[in-house]
């Protein structure tokens, strides 16, 4: 008997552009700047500074979208961190976002000027965005990436934790374009903001239509009791070495007088110590601090992918061989509850110009 032909497969409905499309002509990488009030979130440099580098292998420009009200000065700031060409949508209309006049313009730019790869901050903002563009255009689009390579075929590699964060997956979208990523804030590095960049600013008409005024914003209200760990310089961050929810109250001491926020590892926020705003790490807050304290917290993997990056970090535990010791660049070996009174007072002391904390670097953990 013959072997019946595999039937034909019809691509699901929406998915199919229309018409022959010329892949080849969409080139470049394109960062879409997120802001509130003119202020542009952070994630939104870094991930100019990872396309900077994608864009190099790539052989192609980077591209930055700005759109909001009075924010023409962020189009000149995405120069300086890496942009070569800024799509400037300025208009009081767009002042807060909203999906659909948002996703107008950003479907005019890509439409438009094609890039072969977006990115956006895997925000509350940026989630919302991709999605609507992504099934707009059509295209794919991986979610909260952690890691964005670009192979020799210039196909985006956008890895993410998949199955419960146990393993990493890397997608990739191979038929459309643009390839579409949204990632965590405080994976990739932003470039050292540099004056002396020049690059061009492209005026974008705001596409609005009558029917996207369907939502009006009628005042910002934020929320209130929930921490920032992604913009925080200083983060004091505890784990279950701290023994229970008023070891935390030490660690708020701290953060006081150095002016950051507290921190805490998984053990201790399902413990029930501190709420899931605090944690850092894979299923936490991904943080890139200038100074991260690591209290009572052992340095599982888990924990340390999402602190890793900080600028500085000083571990305090009361096991030498503790793993946080071998990415501390400061380690003090003690008890906790001895260290960090102590580390509060001398600080306390000194913005009252009484006594000065010894300084040096520890390149092995000090016993105290
Ligand atoms: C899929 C998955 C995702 C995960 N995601 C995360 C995540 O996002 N973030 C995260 O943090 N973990 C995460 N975890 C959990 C992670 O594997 C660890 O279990 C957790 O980080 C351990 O927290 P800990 O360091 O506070 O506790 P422990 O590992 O129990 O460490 C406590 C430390 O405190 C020290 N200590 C105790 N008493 C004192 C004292 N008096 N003075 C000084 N030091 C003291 C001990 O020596 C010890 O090193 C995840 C696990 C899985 C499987």
């Amino acid at each position: 008997m013959a072997e019946k032909a595999p039937k034909k497969r019809k691509p699901m409905i929406g998915l199919q552009p229309e018409g022959d499309v010329d892949w080849s002509t969409y080139r470049g990488v394109l960062v879409v700047v997120e802001q509130r009030g003119g202020r542009a979130k952070p994630v939104s440099w870094q991930l100019l500074g990872q396309a900077s580098r994608l864009a190099a292998k790539l052989e192609a420009p980077v591209m930055a979208l700005v759109i909001g009200s009075n924010v023409s000065h962020l189009a000149q700031e995405a120069i300086y961190r890496g942009a070569d060409r800024v799509y400037l949508c300025d208009s009081p209309e767009l002042e807060n976002y909203r999906t659909r006049p948002y996703s107008r313009v950003c479907l005019h730019v890509i439409r438009t000027y094609k890039p072969e790869i977006v990115l956006m901050g895997a925000t509350y903002t940026g989630r919302d965005l991709a999605g609507a563009i992504a099934t707009h255009l059509p295209t794919g689009l991986t979610a909260d990436s952690t890691q964005l390579e670009v192979d020799d075929e210039r196909l985006l590699l956008a890895s993410r934790p998949a199955f419960s964060e146990k393993m990493l997956a890397t997608i990739l979208c191979k038929q459309f374009k643009p390839q579409m990523a949204t990632a965590r804030a405080g994976v990739f590095e932003a470039l050292p903001r540099d004056e002396s960049r020049t690059g061009e600013i492209i005026p974008v008409p705001p596409q609005i239509k009558p029917e996207d005024i369907a939502v009006e914003v009628l005042e910002f209200l934020e929320a209130t009791g929930k921490v920032n760990l992604e913009d925080a310089d200083v983060i004091v961050a505890g784990g279950r070495g701290l023994g229970g929810p008023t070891g935390f109250r030490l660690l708020e001491e701290l953060a006081a007088e150095l002016g950051g926020v507290v921190g805490a590892s998984r053990a201790a926020v399902d413990l029930g110590w501190i709420s899931h705003d605090h944690q850092v790490g894979q299923t936490g807050t991904t943080v890139r601090p200038k100074l991260y304290f690591a209290i009572g917290i052992s340095g599982a993997v888990q924990h340390v992918v999402g602190m890793q990056n900080s600028t500085y970090i000083v571990a305090i535990n009361k096991d030498p061989q503790a793993p946080i010791f071998k990415i501390a660049n400061y380690g003090i070996v003690g008890d906790l509850f001895h260290i960090v009174p102590a580390i509060t007072e001398t600080l306390r002391k000194r913005k009252a110009g009484v006594g000065v904390l010894s300084q040096g670097a520890a390149s092995t953990p000090q016993t105290v």
